[in-house]
């Protein structure tokens, strides 16, 4: 028997992980679900796994909660902190699946308190991949990779030595626009970008994927997870998204990881973590596929990958700034204050006005540091959105 929380179960990786757990209830005993906004379906799955607790983010919720849940047994809470309560409800594992830099202190609470993390919350690896570690060192847990790409890598590195590894290559879709032009690029509407040709996920990761946003969090994360150095990690662009990562050795062997772009692969390794259970999902037909093609990505006109590659060498906080500048871009050309290209264009500004000249951030990781790293690029990526959308 497994407890088991989940922290944004009404997300799209929360309720993947739902179908899973559904399918195996013999096995897992659910303590807490949480949920952002969506009371319906947060007392749906609180009811049909039969949780404990159920918590939502937004605190004006509370009453349609419990009123959702009325008769049922299950204890409900509202808030911010209640979502940081329920991440502390003592479990074996918890599945980080909440969107954004608000994934990082409940994923570090569930920690503390001595839950295994299967993390699929990745801005937590990119703004504190350092406070993660040590966090999971200090409570004797593990972190377990759930992006497509990391569980890929931690699969393809199992038995062997990491001394051995010459670099680390993941894969992008490319997104809807991988073919369009600058020009084209710079009328993009929301609409366009919230559809993903071959995943199906939440809103905010639809977006960072087409900008490229979701590949350059994803170099930082796989810089955090493996510690390797930047100039060991690639990425390409792999239109079918059947190849998630390889792994080259010093011998010149190369490892791959293949599947179907269906999250429940990852996230089903990482709950029977180390046992493999035989999952009811689809097999990946090779013939169906019949072509895998390959390329390098243009970063002139996907420059948040650069601007990536420009955060590893900055370091320190940097992750934070990165992605909180980029969350307050992705809100505004969400509600069409900025275009499309400008996402990329305020997350370079702030970095250059906080890491141009004299940097006044602490580079040392601590949760205050991040915090503070965190507001002042949400700030200051404001102050950019303002001057563009002027
Ligand atoms: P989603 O938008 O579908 O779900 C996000 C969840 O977080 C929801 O339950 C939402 O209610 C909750 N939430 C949002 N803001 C919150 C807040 N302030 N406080 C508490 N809860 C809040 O997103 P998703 O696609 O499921 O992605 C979740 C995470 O997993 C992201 O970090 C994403 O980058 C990562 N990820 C997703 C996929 C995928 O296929 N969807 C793949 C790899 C990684
Ligand atoms: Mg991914």
């Amino acid at each position: 028997m497994r407890r088991v929380s989940i922290l944004g179960a009404t997300g799209s990786i929360g309720q993947n992980t739902i179908d899973l757990i559904r399918r195996d209830m013999d096995n897992f005993e659910v303590v807490a679900l949480t949920g952002g906004r969506n009371v319906a379906l947060l007392a749906k799955s609180a009811i049909e796994l039969g949780a404990k607790h159920a918590a939502i983010a937004e605190d004006a919720l509370y009453q349609d909660l419990k009123n959702a849940l009325a008769g049922s047994g299950i204890s409900v809470s509202a808030g911010k902190l209640a979502i940081a309560q329920a991440a502390a409800m003592p479990v074996d594992w918890v599945m980080s699946s909440i969107v954004g830099a608000a994934g990082l202190e409940p994923g570090l609470i569930a920690m503390s308190n001595g839950a295994n993390l299967a993390l699929a919350n990745k801005e937590s690896m990119v703004a504190a991949g350092g406070l993660m570690k040590a966090t999971a060192a200090e409570n004797n847990v593990m972190i377990l990779p759930v992006d497509s790409e990391h569980s890929a890598i931690f699969q393809a590195l199992t038995g062997q030595s990491k001394s051995a590894v010459e670099r680390v290559i993941i894969t992008a879709s490319g997104g809807p626009f991988r073919n369009w032009s600058n020009s084209e690029l710079a009328t993009v509407t929301p609409e366009q970008a919230m559809v993903h040709p071959n995943w199906s996920m939440g809103t905010r990761i639809t977006i960072d994927s087409a900008s490229m946003f979701n590949k350059g969090l994803e170099v930082l994360e796989t810089k955090e997870f493996f510690e390797i150095e930047a100039s060991q990690i690639e990425v390409l662009i792999h239109p079918q998204s059947i190849v998630h990562a390889l792994v080259g050795f010093h011998d010149g062997n190369l490892l791959a990881h293949v599947g179907p772009p269906d999250m429940r692969h990852a996230i089903g390794f990482a709950l029977y973590y180390p046992d493999r259970k035989p999952l009811p999902l689809n097999r990946l037909d090779l013939t169906k596929i019949g072509q895998l093609d390959f390329s390098e990505p243009d970063q002139n006109r996907f420059p948040a990958l650069k601007l990536a590659y420009d955060v590893l060498e900055l370091g320190g906080v940097a992750g934070a700034v990165y992605n909180a500048s980029k969350e307050v871009a992705l809100d505004a050309f969400i509600a069409r204050h900025i275009r499309f290209l400008d996402m990329a264009e305020v997350v370079d500004r702030t970095l250059h006005r906080l890491f141009g000249t004299a940097c006044e951030l602490s580079t040392e990781q601590s949760l205050d540091n991040i915090i503070h790293a965190d507001h002042m690029g949400r700030t200051i990526g404001q102050e950019e959105i303002s001057a563009l959308s002027a």
